[in-house]
Order: structure tokens, then sequence, then C-alpha cells
């Protein structure tokens, strides 16, 4: 989501004539796109905006931006300028499309300051990214969140889910894939509730990856997040019904603990979490899943914890995203009591990623001897002659090729493996770019 919001502030850079400078300390004009979801993403920015105090002292000139789910928060507009009055512009989530704007209210003005709750959200439709992620390409369906998850702060700074018409996403996809684009992943904080907010029944996500199925293209189409609480057969039908869908589901399970999931406000079960499970594997028995996973959120014992030891054993992730649980001001669970200290926090992550590891690693075994469909994405950066691609299910593969196969569509046949990634060999050429792709472009500078 952060990435595409900076690729479409890069758009209006690029636009406004800038280019990428070398390194932030010689750059004429820094925004930090910032993130409030954890603690440590607040203190690593906040570290990052101090590192320009003498860069700015040097070159008065410099502009300094900051936006995004940081200072969207309450309070933090203030506390940012507090501690770092050299930062020039302070804008929130929902005004990145004023970027321009800011930038030329700056040469009037001392400091600018636009924190608003809601923004029309054709204005940040509108935007035109500078896209970076080769030859994938992020769409937006929703903004906003209505869960409020007890423990998560993006309900707060990202205001209420709104849905854009069916017809514009339908029409930037489109023009995505003629232009060359082989990957579509559709962002929202849930995209099951895509359309929930409009009169008609007919907008809604399973039709929505119906039509986008129906373009006439060879392309890969992903999607997160996916609230388990909302995902219906529809949808899990319309995934295996495809041709373009890819068959690899990232579904936030959070805990294996039925009791931390009631006072996450989550709103399943473990039982209705292993069923979708069921029903997603019997509808697409291929099918491979990820999900996030909070370690240590206040109440959580020992038993809590084996209870989602237990979860990844069952279901069995190819990937997981685990995190320590981070008190966020304002959010429900900040005020709740038993938090859990913080070496206890550590030690169950380090156990989490221990047998998500051995897990892994088998899932990989499995595909040894196996053919894949792989999509061409890049040169891989240490083997000479050699290069990397992702199947449908999202790992990572690599083989021996020739440049001119970025961006196609080739067959390959698994040789080795380990829990990250594979090594195979082509064996059929799908479909061929022809020099139709797009290549990574590094123009954002992600700390
Ligand atoms: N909307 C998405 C969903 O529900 O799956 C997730 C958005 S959130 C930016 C990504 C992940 O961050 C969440 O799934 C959760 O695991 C994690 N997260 C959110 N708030 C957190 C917190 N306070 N502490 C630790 N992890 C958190
Ligand atoms: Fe946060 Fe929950 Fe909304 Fe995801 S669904 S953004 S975790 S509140």
């Amino acid at each position: 989501m952060n990435v595409h919001e900076s690729e479409k502030m890069a758009g209006i850079l690029e636009e406004m004539g800038y280019t990428l400078a070398d390194n932030d300390q010689v750059a004429d004009v820094v925004v930090f796109n910032t993130c409030a979801v954890r603690e440590s993403a607040e203190q690593k920015i906040f570290g990052n905006i101090g590192m320009l105090k003498s860069a700015k002292a040097k070159n008065p000139s410099m502009i300094i931006a900051v936006c995004g789910c940081m200072s969207q928060q309450k309070g933090y507009p203030e506390l940012i300028l507090k501690k770092y009055p050299y930062v020039d512009i302070i804008f929130g989530t929902h005004n990145i499309a004023k970027l321009r704007e800011f930038l030329i209210q700056k040469q009037k003005q001392k400091h600018v300051v636009e924190v608003v709750e809601t923004e029309d959200i054709r204005l940040r439709d509108q935007m035109n990214p500078t896209r970076t992620s080769g030859t994938n390409a992020w769409v937006n369906i929703n903004y906003g969140c209505n869960n409020f998850c007890t423990y998560c702060i993006v309900p707060y700074v990202r205001g209420r889910e709104i849905s854009r018409p069916m017809e514009d996403i339908i029409k930037e996809v489109d023009g995505l894939l003629k232009a060359g684009y082989k990957q579509i992943t559709l962002l929202g904080q849930n995209v099951n509730s895509y359309g929930n907010d409009m009169a008609s029944p007919e907008i809604c996500f399973a039709n929505l990856l119906k039509k986008l199925d129906e373009l006439p293209y060879k392309y890969r189409l992903r999607f997160m997040s996916s609230h388990p609480k909302d995902l219906s057969e529809e949808v899990v039908k319309a995934m295996a019904n495809s041709k373009n869908i890819c068959h690899y589901l990232h579904l936030p399970v959070q805990s294996g603990s039925n009791k931390i999931l009631k006072a996450m406000n989550r709103n399943y079960t473990i039982e209705h979490y292993m069923s979708l499970i069921d029903m997603c594997r019997k509808h697409m028995p291929d099918i491979e899943f990820s999900s996030d996973l909070i370690v240590g959120f206040p109440g959580e014992t020992d038993e809590d914890f084996e209870g989602t030891l237990d979860l990844i054993k069952k279901v069995k992730y190819q990937q997981l995203f685990t995190f320590i649980y981070s008190k966020r001001k304002g959010t429900v669970a900040e005020k709740m009591p038993n938090q859990i200290d913080i070496k206890t926090k550590h030690q169950r992550l380090s156990t989490l990623i221990e047998e998500q590891r051995k897990i892994a690693a088998l899932i990989s075994q499995h595909y040894i001897g196996k053919e894949l469909e792989v999509l061409v994405e890049g040169i891989h950066p240490k083997k000479k002659g050699y290069l990397l691609g992702s199947t449908d299910f999202g790992k990572t593969i690599s083989f021996a090729g020739d440049a001119n196969l970025l961006g196609s569509f080739v067959l390959v046949k698994v040789e080795k493996a380990n829990n990250t990634s594979l090594t195979g060999i082509i064996t059929d050429i799908l479909e061929k770019a022809n020099g139709k792709y797009r290549l990574p472009l590094d123009k954002i500078r992600r700390k």
C-alpha cells in the first residue's frame, strides 16, 4: 500500500521535472512516506529525519516533507515540527494527490501543514504513478478499513472503507496489461469487502475478479489483504475457475487462539478459519497460503502461543509475516491488562520463525522434480547467466537463461530447493514477452 502511494507521489515529482537524486543528503526534495503500524517503523523514520538536519543546514533550499500514517495521527504534526523544525511540509494519508500544490505553497510560506480526515478518492485515483515493481503493477481497489482490530492503528489513520468504481479499476488494469505489465496486484486493507459501500450487490470482489480475469491477456492476478471473516466461497470459486488468478492466498490469521482472536476483535474462530482453508483446498488442491501472525498480544499465555504453533503446523503456510505486538496509541489493546514482557515476545517470535522455517523447507522439497509456470522477473544479481522468476504461489526461483526472456512465462523444472527459494531449468517457453515488459526501475528510495 505504502509502496504504491510512494509511486504515486514520485509520479507527481517526475511530472514537475524532478529526477532521482543519488542520495537524500543531496536531494532538492525529500518526501518521507511514513508507516505507523508498529512503533519500530516510527522510530526509524524519526532517525531518518534527524539525519537530514546537517544536510538542510548546508542547503537551506532543500524541501523536506513528511506524510503518511505517522503524520495523520493526532498530535503528530505538532510533535514532528517541535522535534524537527526544519521539516517544511506535513500532510497525511488522504491528500497525497496535493503534493504539487504543497510544494508550490512552500515557496511562499515557512511551513505547510495540512492533515485532513477525508478527501475525494478520485484525486488519488487520477495520479499517474512512477511504477517501480518491475513486471508487477499495484492497483488500489478500496481504501480505508472498518474493522477496528484492537491492536491496529490503520482505521484511525486511513478512515472508513471506500471502494473505487469497478469500471475505473478495469480500465486501469486493462491499460497496464496493454503497456506490458505481466502481474497485477489488487490492494485493499480488506479486499473481500470491496463494494460493500456501493448500492448494487453486483459490485463485489468476486465479480471484480471475474471481470478482470476476462481481459484478453495472459497475466497473473494477485490481491491482498483478505480478511478471513469476509472470504466467501464465491471468491474462492472465482479463483479456482479463472485463467489468470494465482492459486495463492494471503489470509492473515493473527493468532491460533480463540481467546486472543476475540480480544483482537477479529470476528472469526480458528474452527472457521480452518474451514476456509479446507474450502480453498477443495476448490484448488494446488493452492498455497501465507499469513500474518502477531506474538505477544496482551494476555497471550504459553497455551495460546502453543495454539499458534499448532495452527501453522496444520495449515502449512508457504510464507509467514511474523510481528511482535506493538502498543499503538489510541487503540483498544493499548489499555489492556497483562501486556507481555519483551523477552517473552522475542522468545515466541524466534520459536515461531524456526517452526515456520522447517515447514517452508518441507513445502519447497515437495516441488523438486515438478514443472512450474514461472514469470521471468529479473537477472540474477550474483549468478552470471541466471535469471530470477516467481511461481504462481510466490516462491522465487532461479534458472539459467537469456535476458531476452524477461517478462516471459516459462516452464521450469525444479531441481533444488531451500526454504526460501527454488532452482531449476527451463523446459519450455509458454509466452515470450518479445521485449514487451517492464523492468524494475528503482526510482524510489526505500529506507
Ligand atoms: N489489513 C490487513 C489485514 O487485516 O490483514 C493488514 C494491514 S496491517 C498494515 C499488516 C499487519 O501488521 C497486520 O496483519 C498485523 O499482523 C500487523 N500489525 C498491525 N498492527 C500491529 C501492531 N500493533 N503490532 C504488531 N503487528 C501489527
Ligand atoms: Fe488493521 Fe484489522 Fe483493518 Fe487489517 S483489518 S487494517 S489489521 S484493523
